[in-house]
């Protein structure tokens, strides 16, 4: 008879199966679950190597699966960025304090960085300016990002990016300027990749980004996740890192994000779709529109505050008919970035127009974000078999300031993933760091809640259970990646990615969701972290 290498005993075990079964204990061997059950069915696995952990009351998931976080961004925001968000930053003062420290532990020229702000959640209720950080950074140039697609660069920065006062706003963007004309270190939309495309990292960066994300991710207890829109440099750097045997998390890569017609032609002719069950390449990504807070998210109705703004829209229908169609058949699962309701009718029509003209079984393709699906919208991404990933958890940290740009009736409709579920649609929920920190206690709280971090309400008709939200992080969300065979919940044959959480969510108010915490996370049966 042969014995478990690990067990974990004396549940809840929350198993996600599909009869949702609470087990009491687990057996793990050789990296899969060998048995899910009683106390009295895994005990007798139990030998004198075999690893035994007692959970005295707290709980064991599946391993979370996260479906859109930007895993690079995160490591690299949190090996080399300076957390400026709310609310460790209350107010402009507060970001100069800690941008300040930073310069000083810096050496001259180098970028110091910053993110990731809100102007509605500051003291000041402003926007910063290169003229808040010149006095401390004469040397260094200094990039501080907003939540969305802006950023404050200083002189020192926007020098290096040549943006002066002569230089023209870029298409889909805006260098914010005073009165004499001089850039006020405000950049908009695309003006802000001016400079962030002058900041330079490295692949000995990068890397040590990967190790720090594994162990940020870990620490959250995901053990899956897409990564979407990485290129080039990059992708290399997934692959060094997985090759030197540190790429810990299982990581599926979308390619992109892709701008146009020639950069998707490009990017199906030097990727394919393929890999292990440590990282892989599933898709491509694509975007129709911006976000709520900038007003660039893309309605039929303008927003609350400027009814003439109704938001971009990135690429025209036609073209990314042809930019869908070209990796639905070339084996990609295609995802676009869609948050208005216009910008998620242009994403669907892509994907109607694609399957039609070449039918294809189950291309998982998926809509990033869906804030604010149509009805008709809906029945076509349930007929289509669309995947929707969402993000509840900026209901919670930026539920405010979608509240501002579009009033209560129409947040209350915004993320409705109770309907969606109930369609059948295939949910995850997702971060999408670095815009939120990968937190699954908020992703849990705010999915069930609907309350803003200042406690606004933004409505009960799409809120779920924690068990439904909990689901979100698991066996939906392993359909996206296309390893729902291997992971997203407990059953024998899976891989034991598992994770031990200080109590059981199912059991507990709302508002103490706030309060959990994964405590250890495995991965094939492979500790990859513990809480000290
Ligand atoms: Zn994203």
């Amino acid at each position: 008879m042969s014995f478990a290498d690990l067990v974990i005993k004396n549940g809840p075990v929350i198993t996600m199966d599909a009869k949702r079964r609470i087990a009491d204990a687990v057996a793990v061997k050789d990296g899969a679950i060998m048995v899910v059950g009683s106390e009295p069915e895994v005990k007798r696995l139990i030998g004198p190597d075999t690893e035994v952990i007692d959970l005295v009351g707290r709980a064991l998931t599946p391993g979370l699966v996260n479906t859109h976080d930007h895993m690079l961004e995160q490591g690299i925001s949190s090996a080399f960025v300076a957390d400026i968000r709310y609310p460790k930053a209350r107010s402009i003062r507060d970001i100069q304090v800690i941008m300040e420290e930073r310069v000083r532990e810096a050496s001259p020229g180098q970028w110091v960085l910053g993110h990731a702000w809100d102007e509605t959640l500051l003291e000041e209720r402003r926007f910063p300016t290169r003229y808040d950080l010149d006095p401390f950074s004469p040397e260094n140039p200094v990039y501080i990002k907003r939540v969305f697609q802006m950023g404050v660069a200083n002189t020192k920065a926007l020098e290096i990016a040549g943006i002066t006062k002569y230089t023209h706003d870029p298409e889909f963007g805006t260098i914010e300027r005073n009165e004499g004309g001089e850039p006020t270190g405000l950049l908009r939309g695309k003006a802000a990749t001016l400079v962030t495309d002058a900041i330079e990292w490295t692949l000995d960066d990068r890397e040590k980004a990967i190790r720090q994300a594994c162990i940020d991710y870990h620490s959250a207890g995901f053990t899956t996740l897409i990564e979407p829109g990485v290129l080039e440099d990059k992708i290399e750097a997934y692959r060094s890192s997985h090759a030197k045997g540190e790429l810990t998390i299982r990581t599926l890569i979308q390619v992109g994000f892709l701008r146009s017609l020639d950069e998707a032609k490009w990017a199906v002719e030097k990727y394919s779709v393929g890999g292990d069950d440590t990282l892989r390449i599933i898709g491509l990504k694509m975007m129709v529109d911006g976000g709520v807070g900038p007003r660039t998210a893309l309605f039929y109705e303008g927003y609350k505050d400027r009814s003439d703004v109704h938001g971009v829209q990135m690429i025209e229908q036609e073209e990314l008919n042809e930019m869908v169609h070209l990796g639905h058949v070339n084996g990609f699962q295609v995802a676009i970035h869609a948050i208005g309701d216009k910008a998620i009718d242009v994403a669907v029509a892509a994907y109607e127009h694609a399957q039609r003209r070449a039918p294809r079984p189950e291309p998982r393709h998926q809509i990033v974000h869906c804030y604010f699906p149509s009805e008709d919208a809906l029945t076509k991404i349930e007929e289509l078999g669309v995947m929707v990933n969402t993000q509840t958890p900026f209901l919670y940290f930026l539920g405010d300031s979608f509240l501002e740009a579009l009033g209560p009736e129409r947040c209350e409709e915004c993320m409705p993933v109770k309907t969606m579920a109930g369609r059948g649609i295939p949910v995850g929920i997702s971060h999408d760091a670095t815009v939120t920190q990968p937190l699954p206690n908020v992703g849990l709280y705010a999915t069930v809640a609907r309350r803003t971090i200042n406690g606004a309400d933004l409505g009960t008709a799409e809120a779920v259970t924690v068990e439904e939200a909990l689901r979100f992080y698991t066996v939906p969300a392993a359909l996206h990646t296309f390893m729902e065979d291997k992971v997203g919940s407990i059953e024998v044959g899976k891989y034991a990615d598992l994770a031990v959480w200080n109590f059981n969510p199912l059991d507990v108010e709302p508002e103490r969701l706030l309060d959990w915490e994964c405590q250890m996370t495995f991965v094939g049966g492979r500790r990859v972290f513990a809480r000290e």
